[in-house]
């Protein structure tokens, strides 16, 4: 049997995505998407592999953000304080 885990696992060393398109093509909620990610980081870190997260930016002015220790979505902008953020993205390399 495949886990939840294996399965995010092998979606993003194909391809990156946001947590938006993992939860539904694994069909977990994005909450639950951050909590695997977390522990997908340690697990492919063993295998040698490095999971590489895209950070988010602004659509207004397009700061981008520095890559958090939290995989979670930022609320604000700090620069423009729009709400219009792109969600982090999700590779394994
Ligand atoms: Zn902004």
């Amino acid at each position: 049997m495949t886990t939840i885990r294996q399965q995010i696992i092998a979606l993003l060393e194909e391809d990156d995505h946001d947590a938006r398109e993992i939860s539904q093509l694994v069909s977990i909620s994005e909450k639950d998407v951050y909590a695997h990610i977390t522990h997908i980081g340690k697990t492919v870190s063993t295998k040698g592999k490095k999971l590489v997260i895209i950070p988010s930016s602004c659509l207004v002015c397009g700061y981008t953000f520095k890559q958090r220790n939290r995989p979670g979505r930022p609320g604000k902008c700090p620069r423009c304080k729009s709400e219009r953020i792109t969600n982090p993205r999700f590779s394994i390399r």
